[in-house]
């Protein structure tokens, strides 16, 4: 591996954690580019399960440099509570291990705010938001009156700056949504303080990251939540707040695409959401009920159940091709041990249209309205598969399942994933070697 951009390939919650932190092993660097302490990502080594929101999944492997990228809305509060939490469990996070950019954007308390308050008010017409400021960090980013980690980390400049920002968002809190202002003084002291103790991890990373490809490093890029929420290409306006797919490693990452070697996908054998929005596959009924109980699909970040369905290969098809995947993985296949027979989403039904389009993603929440899924049931197998760590050794109906599939979706799958440990891996393709 020298450059290899891992991507979450539906509506996130994929298993890109245990994956990430698997190919880190091999890393030099693991670089973060979008969202924000939004991730979730959890990692479980022996006894300990980990959940990263804030920090790249490569924290966990002592020698490898972790970028938290310029496209990342950085929450330093958040970020801090994560490296304590580390601490207290024998992981330590110094500046060598851990690099932040300057030129991020900073959440403050104030974009906690407005994400709570603005879905209050959009009612019924709620996004789903985890409420973590992310959205309006990127919005104040867009407008150009966002605060950066360069401006957070000079506290002349920080007050300065925190106080045109807060003068601006207290008329919204009053005028608008009849709330409380916030007093500059304390925000700034607030944050100044954790501010000293991010300084030490601020750099350009941008520039850090393309010396260390031109010296030969292995670079890992690290994607958050998934292609089908894609802030451009996912369903909108029921996605995240940026670029989730390999778009966002020039923007957010400062490093050009066009060195990226591989880009992998990753995909469940099944498929989940959570929140709002689109989701063709789903099974609202008692199979997607036993899907959840049998995956654990609840959200590491907030609890909530997760929305539960079959693998959608309309919509993965559409993801891999949009980030140019050169292969995939398939996480959570000993989640579908005991189903009799697991329907797959071939297709989308247009009944109003009177018209089928089984292979075309439509690109846009329109084109899904009314949509049905065209579900062919594949069949299941019973046994435990959580043990097999060869190919050859899974029951002939899985064996037969993943190959189906990745026949359907054209792209190669290079690994499969047979439960939540790091060893519980079926290498499939020669291009994950390196990191065997
Ligand atoms: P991420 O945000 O894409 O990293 O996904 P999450 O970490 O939120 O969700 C994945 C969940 O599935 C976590 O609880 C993982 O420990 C777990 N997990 C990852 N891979 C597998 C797998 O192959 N099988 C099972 N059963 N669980 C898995």
């Amino acid at each position: 591996m020298s450059t290899l951009s891992v991507f979450g390939a539906q509506w996130g919650d994929e298993g890109k954690g245990k994956i990430i932190d698997l190919l880190a092993r091999d890393a030099d660097i693991v670089v973060r580019c979008q969202g924000g302490a939004n991730a979730g990502h959890t990692v479980v080594v022996g006894e300990q399960r980990f959940v990263l929101h804030h920090l790249p999944s490569g924290i966990l492997h002592p020698g490898t440099v972790n970028v938290v990228g310029n496209g990342v809305a950085v929450d330093p509060l958040v970020l801090f509570d994560e490296i304590d939490g580390l601490a207290e469990r024998g992981v330590s996070v110094t500046s060598d291990s851990l690099r932040v950019a300057a030129g991020a954007h900073v959440i403050f308390e104030h974009h906690k705010r407005i994400d709570r308050y603005a879905e209050r008010w959009r009612g019924v017409g709620r996004i789903g938001t985890t409420g973590r400021g992310i959205g309006p960090c990127y919005a104040d980013k867009a407008a150009r009156t966002g605060l950066r980690v360069a401006d957070l980390v000079e506290p002349v400049r920080f007050e300065e700056r925190i106080r045109a920002a807060l003068a601006e968002k207290n008329a919204l809190f009053e005028k608008v949504y009849g709330e409380e202002a916030m007093a500059p003084g304390e925000v700034f002291d607030r944050y100044a303080a954790i501010a000293q103790r991010l300084a030490p991890f601020v750099a350009d990373t941008g520039e850090e990251v393309r010396s260390a490809y031109k010296e030969g490093k292995r670079i890992l890029f690290e994607g958050a939540q998934g292609a089908m929420l894609d802030l451009d290409h996912g369903t909108y306006p029921f996605v995240t707040s940026s670029n989730t797919g390999i778009a966002s490693i020039g923007s957010g990452g400062g490093f050009p695409p066009t060195k990226l070697e591989r880009v992998q996908g990753i995909a469940k054998a099944y498929c989940t959401r959570v929140g709002e929005g689109p989701f063709p596959s789903e099974d609202s009924g008692a199979l997607g009920e036993c899907l959840r109980d049998r995956g654990n699909e609840y959200g590491a970040t907030t609890g909530r159940p997760r929305r539960c369905g079959w693998i959608d290969l309309v919509a993965l098809r559409f993801a891999l091709e949009l980030n140019g995947a050169t292969g995939w993985v398939m996480t959570n296949l000993d989640v579908l041990s005991g189903f009799d027979g697991i329907p797959v989403c071939t297709g989308y039904d247009y009944p109003s249209r009177g018209d089928r389009e089984p292979s075309v993603y439509p690109g846009h929440l329109a084109g899904l309205d009314g949509v049905s899924p065209v579900l062919e049931t594949r069949p299941g197998w019973s046994e435990d598969i959580t043990g097999v760590r060869h190919f050859k050794d899974l029951p002939q109906a899985a064996r037969d399942y993943v190959h189906w599939i990745e026949e359907k979706v054209g792209v190669p799958i290079e690994l499969l994933s047979v439960g939540p440990e790091r060893d519980q891996v079926i290498f499939l393709r020669t291009a994950l070697e390196a990191a065997t």
